[in-house]
């Protein structure tokens, strides 16, 4: 199994790794500081850099379904690293920064929505999470402000762990109806940010909410009777032109 250095520490920007596997286009690394797909957040981006100084660019990092393997995609027309061979891995820090800066911003928008979380997906440019509220009246820029009030409180945000007894025993603390939290090891990741939301989730997150910068409900839109999706965008940022 591939050591998560993200999850010991999410502003690691590299590391250095040695190939365990070999899937198709995918390399599996003894550890690694790139985040794969899951929970709707996306799959870190970078390089893998051989001892002789070819860069192999990875274009995502993905899990595979069956065996949960961590797999960083190298792009076509690059050659394969050998297993056994050591590498540098390095994340595109710019383009992972954003996704933890939403990722923690999805939490807030937990802790200001009161429903089930359906689904939700954050990418660099967007992030978006869809509740369970059949009849709620949601106003964009009442949610914009009170996001952005819980940002500019710049409450500290830390991982703990609880043990998968206390979940059971707790299951209000799971918001997201469709993903499961991590459960390996019998204990279960936890975020806490502080006065604000506390739920079990493997994703990465930057440390203070004051990092996350200014946002914006960019949109809500009606998913079918009873799903309201909830789009946030930073305040900043050019938009683009598709969603
Ligand atoms: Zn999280």
């Amino acid at each position: 199994m591939t050591r998560l250095l993200f999850r010991e520490d999410a502003y690691a920007k590299r590391c250095t790794a040695t190939v365990t596997g070999i899937s198709d286009r995918g390399v599996e690394l003894d550890q690694t500081v790139f985040y794969a797909t899951s929970g709707g957040q996306t799959g870190d981006t970078g390089t893998l850099s051989r001892p002789d100084g070819t860069v192999l660019p990875v274009i995502t990092t993905v899990k595979d379904r069956e065996t949960g393997r961590i797999l960083h995609i190298i792009g076509d027309d690059h050659p394969l690293p050998e297993i056994g061979e050591s590498l540098s891995a390095e994340l595109d820090w710019e383009n992972r920064h954003k996704l933890m800066r939403f990722h923690t911003c999805m939490h807030l928008l937990c802790a200001v929505i009161d429903g089930d979380v359906t689904g939700g997906n954050i990418a660099a440019h967007k992030a978006r999470l869809d509740f369970n509220l059949p009849d709620a009246a949601l106003d964009k820029d009442e949610i914009t402000q009170k996001l952005n009030e819980l940002i500019a409180r710049n409450a500290d945000v830390y991982d703990g762990e609880i043990t998968v007894a206390e979940l059971k025993a707790n299951p209000e603390l799971v918001r997201t109806m469709s993903v499961q939290p991590p459960m390996d090891g019998g204990a279960i990741r936890t975020i806490t940010i502080e006065g604000i939301d506390f739920q079990p989730c493997g994703g990465t997150h930057v440390r203070k909410t004051g990092e996350i910068g200014k946002v914006a409900v960019s949109k809500i839109e009606k998913k079918g009777r009873q799903n309201r999706r909830i789009n946030v965008v930073f305040a900043d940022q050019d938009q683009p032109t598709t969603t």
